[in-house]
């Protein structure tokens, strides 16, 4: 569903990611595992189209990505840090996706309820975002991407500015919408724990390349190098 094809990126002199080839099957939850610097974002951040690959071809259903702005690739992205519109409501800010993506006014109103229902938020519409706890700012940012419905989700560590136990208990929520809405995602975290539990398949990353790539199962129990043994911990 989604081919990354031998994708090479620099940054003037300097390479972050090499050579990096991933196959991605509809529906598939994918994590991009690594330590900070070895160019998990720099992936995601391909696929969105806000960087072009020095080299390589990026495909998602059929259709070559290259040249294609990133506005029209229906992709829905988290980030880190919540970005959402200060000066907007809940509901104004899920609602923003759809105005871009031209959905009709009375068929937003709904698709926003629903968003906000599916990601435990009925009843917020009105709030601002200060008046949200972090996780529940997530959420929010959660339903915003998906309420387009684009064909792949992109999540850039969006876990890692919460407390634990708000992080455990997103870590589930996250997964069984996107088993309910079937969605292709990719989720970048240096957390291994994060990865190992969440995901179908997991990419360990180093140094600009994929080291290996696998069930969470496999990666444990037969790791390709030192590196993924020490970086999974299966080594302690
Ligand atoms: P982190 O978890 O710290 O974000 P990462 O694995 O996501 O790490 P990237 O953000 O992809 O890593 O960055 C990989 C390398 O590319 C880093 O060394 C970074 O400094 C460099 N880099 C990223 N973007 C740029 C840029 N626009 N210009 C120059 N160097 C960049």
């Amino acid at each position: 569903f989604i081919t990354l094809q031998n994708i090479q990126k620099s940054f003037g002199a300097t390479q972050v990611v090499r050579d990096f080839s991933l196959g991605i099957e509809k529906g598939e939850f994918i994590s991009l595992l690594g330590p900070s610097g070895c160019g998990k974002t720099t992936v995601l951040r391909m696929l969105a189209g806000f960087e072009g690959p020095t080299s390589g071809q990026i495909s998602i259903d059929g259709q070559d990505m290259t040249g294609l702005p990133a506005n029209r690739r229906r992709i829905g992205m988290v980030f880190q840090s919540y970005a959402l519109f200060p000066n907007l409501t809940v509901a104004e800010n899920v609602a923003f996706g759809l105005k871009v993506t031209g959905t009709p006014r009375s068929e937003a109103a709904k698709r926003v309820e629903e968003m906000l229902g599916m990601v435990g938020l009925g009843g917020f519409g009105a709030r601002y975002p200060f008046q949200l706890s972090g996780g529940q700012q997530q959420r929010v940012a959660l339903a915003r991407a998906i309420a387009p419905r684009p064909r792949v989700l992109l999540l850039d560590e969006p876990l890692s500015a919460l407390d634990a136990k708000i992080r455990i208990s997103l870590r589930s929520e996250i997964r069984a919408i996107q088993r309910e809405l079937g969605i292709t995602t990719l989720f970048v975290t240096h957390d291994q724990e994060e990865a190992m539990s969440m995901s179908d398949r997991v990419v360990v990353m180093y140094g600009g390349r994929a080291e290996q790539v696998g069930a969470p199962s496999e990666i444990y129990n037969r790791p390709a190098s030192r590196f993924v043994a020490e970086f999974i911990g299966s080594l302690n």
